[in-house]
């Protein structure tokens, strides 16, 4: 009892979708067939394998519909036909003796799936069915005054399919809604045309020519089913060609950036390792200069094809990123396994006799590579590919023909010099101090703590850097504040309520424009993000938000509680710190609060002082 309650509890919003939607599905059955077919005369028997012979025909010419390689077939046809002759009780009868025998050929496919497609089945046909009753359809003869209960009721069946089947794929991987609804119906809508006119046709051809009629039908969707089957072919082969790079025959930039995409998706959903690796030829413009960009290109397709060989039995996809430098993205592969293999792939290319090596610093062909693996606080795609792409860099200068891993074994180097970086930002907030000076001493005490946290907490270099400057300029879309409102003493009204909450965005918009910010988009962003899911601007929940951000909340927080402000009273540090408790696991994180408030501890034993005694503004 206890093992079936804690999987109920187990299941997603997506799995008690098919709990309800199955359930849904067999009730329908059973209130419409009842069994029926148990009482069926022999003449009805044969009716019934006519019409299942048909169906199975049918579904087994399927076809993918371009342009996700979505599967269907012109089964549904027959089940339509067999509506507008025979009822919804006898197509169910047609349904569930296909369904079966779909059970026992089709084994490979999950009997959640089988079960899930008999019952939105069993609600399509009988919706259907009751529609075109509703709209004075009559069984048995195709009347042509009445086009509209068939067209109708098709429609309901259409409706019903669709959105059964996207609802699923909705909760499942909760895409943007309106956009992936617009691609199901338009992806399906000229299949489903086809499927009216050819129920329609089978229709009059049943009724008036019988067997015959049937068999022509059989002939002419078993064309169709070809016909459609050719032209998904085609797609895929032009697809194909505008995806793969010609000069290596690997996949090219824009399909890597699509799969990034995708994978990223997978590794969230399923919970499983995804790392990127960044290759780049070492020292090849002295190759390109010595034998000229001939030879050259001779090089690229040669690495090329041995990273197409070397992945060909793998889930990795190999790219060329552009000029001479590839990617590997390695679904499944954690950074050391991924490591593991780059390293092997290194090693068999230094190996590899090539004409012309002897110009290169270590006489053979080499490549330095840098590798990142995913993880769920990542803030998009291109942090990602930045840390491999800083990986890659730190491997060249770690001397060439070398794999790095970002962010393991040895601390990534500061290429800059963090002071510089200091003043450059402080720069930009020197225009607070005509507009708000509260706003530039607070982000000179966060700076000052996200210095100190980054030392409690064990920071890398590049997490420091990107720590302590993300904490110095987090506030910078305050700028764009009118100053009516970012220095009205007083309560604010809820449309500046919304206009100071704006100030992540437009800080991120700044942030944007120059190129030594763009890592620290994420502090600005998400810095008012809450551990429960209900901060702005896009409400993420728990570790979905980057961790230094989450403790970034934290610091902005507490400095904004300890530190006077127009209209609400200074909370001591005390106080301060009961308040960080109380909404530790709503607005915080609980491990983060803790080790915060040790370090406050540690910093002031004396904790009943107020921390500033200048006035800072109202934090939101
Ligand atoms: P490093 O070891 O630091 O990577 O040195 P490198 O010489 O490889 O320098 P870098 O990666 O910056 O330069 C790559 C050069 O590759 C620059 C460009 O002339 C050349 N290149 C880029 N694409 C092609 C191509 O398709 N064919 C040829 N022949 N050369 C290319
Ligand atoms: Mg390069
Ligand atoms: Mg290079």
């Amino acid at each position: 009892m206890t093992n079936l309650y804690s999987k109920i509890k187990k299941l997603d919003v997506s799995m008690w979708y098919i709990v309800i939607l199955c359930l849904g599905g067999f009730l329908t059955f059973q209130n419409i067939n009842g069994w029926a077919f148990f009482h069926y005369s022999s003449e009805q028997w044969v009716q019934l394998y006519v019409m299942v012979g048909a169906t199975l025909i049918l579904n087994s010419l399927m076809f993918r519909l371009p342009p996700e390689g979505n599967l269907m077939s012109f089964d549904s046809s027959i089940y339509l036909a067999c509506v507008f002759i025979y009822g919804s009780q006898f197509t169910l009868s047609v349904l569930l003796i296909c369904s079966l025998l779909y059970a026992i050929y089709k084994r490979g496919i999950p009997w959640w799936k089988q079960c899930t497609n008999f019952a939105l089945y069993s609600i399509m046909i009988s919706l259907c069915y009751k529609v075109f009753l509703l709209l004075g359809g009559s069984l048995g003869t195709v009347d042509s005054l009445n086009l509209t209960s068939y067209i109708v009721s098709l429609a309901v069946y259409f409706i019903v399919n669709t959105l059964g089947l996207f609802l699923y794929y909705y909760l499942l991987y909760r895409k943007d809604l309106i956009n992936t609804l617009k691609g199901f119906v338009k992806d399906t809508v000229l299949v489903y045309l086809c499927m009216l006119i050819l129920s329609l046709v089978l229709c009059v051809l049943i009724v008036n020519n019988g067997t015959l009629g049937l068999i022509l039908f059989l002939s002419l969707g078993i064309m169709l089913s070809h016909a459609f089957r050719l032209l998904f072919s085609m797609y895929h082969q032009i697809l194909n060609r505008s995806n793969i790079d010609q000069r290596t025959a690997l996949y090219n930039h824009s399909f890597f950036e699509s799969s990034l995409d995708y994978h990223i998706i997978e590794a969230k959903v399923n919970d499983r390792p995804l790392s990127l690796a960044m290759i780049d030829i070492d020292d090849f413009k002295k190759y390109n200069d010595s034998f000229g960009h001939l030879k050259g290109d001779l090089l690229i397709s040669f690495l090329g094809s041995m990273l197409k060989e070397e992945t060909k039995d793998t889930s990795i996809v190999a790219s060329r990123y552009g000029g001479e430098e590839f990617t590997l993205l390695m679904p499944g592969y954690d950074y050391e396994k991924a490591r593991h293999f780059v390293d092997k792939m290194r090693k068999k290319l230094n190996d590899t006799p090539f004409d012309g090596v002897e110009v290169f610093p270590h006489k053979c062909l080499s490549f330095s590579a840098g590798i990142a693996q995913y993880s769920i606080d990542l803030y998009d795609k291109s942090q990602l590919v930045d840390h491999a792409d800083k990986a890659l860099y730190y491997a060249k200068k770690q001397g060439k023909n070398t794999v790095h891993t970002y962010g393991c074994d040895l601390i990534m180097e500061d290429e800059l010099d963090l002071s510089h970086e200091v003043n450059y930002i402080e720069q930009q907030l020197n225009l607070f101090m005509y507009k708000d000076i509260d706003t530039f001493k607070h982000s000179k005490r966060v700076y000052k703590y996200a210095l100190d946290m980054s030392n409690i907490l064990s920071l890398d270099k590049e997490e420091k850097r990107e720590f302590v400057l993300g904490a110095l300029i987090h506030d910078i879309g305050k700028l764009e504040i009118p100053w009516g409102v970012l220095n009205k003493e007083g309560k604010l009204t809820p449309e500046e309520w919304e206009t100071i909450k704006q100030h992540v965005t437009w800080g991120k918009k700044i942030a944007l424009t120059d190129p030594r910010f763009r890592d620290l988009i994420p502090y600005i962003e998400l810095h008012h993000e809450r551990f429960d899911g209900k901060g702005y601007p896009h409400g993420l929940k728990g570790k979905e938000i980057p961790k230094l951000c989450r403790m970034l909340t934290v610091l902005d927080s507490f400095d904004a509680m300890t530190t006077e402000r127009p209209y609400q009273k200074t909370k001591t540090l005390q106080e301060g710190i009961i308040e960080l408790r109380a909404c530790a696991g709503t607005q915080f994180d609980p491990e983060l609060v803790e080790i915060f408030i040790a370090y406050i501890l540690g910093q002031s034993p004396k904790n009943d002082l107020t921390l500033q005694e200048e006035t800072a503004p109202y934090m939101v």
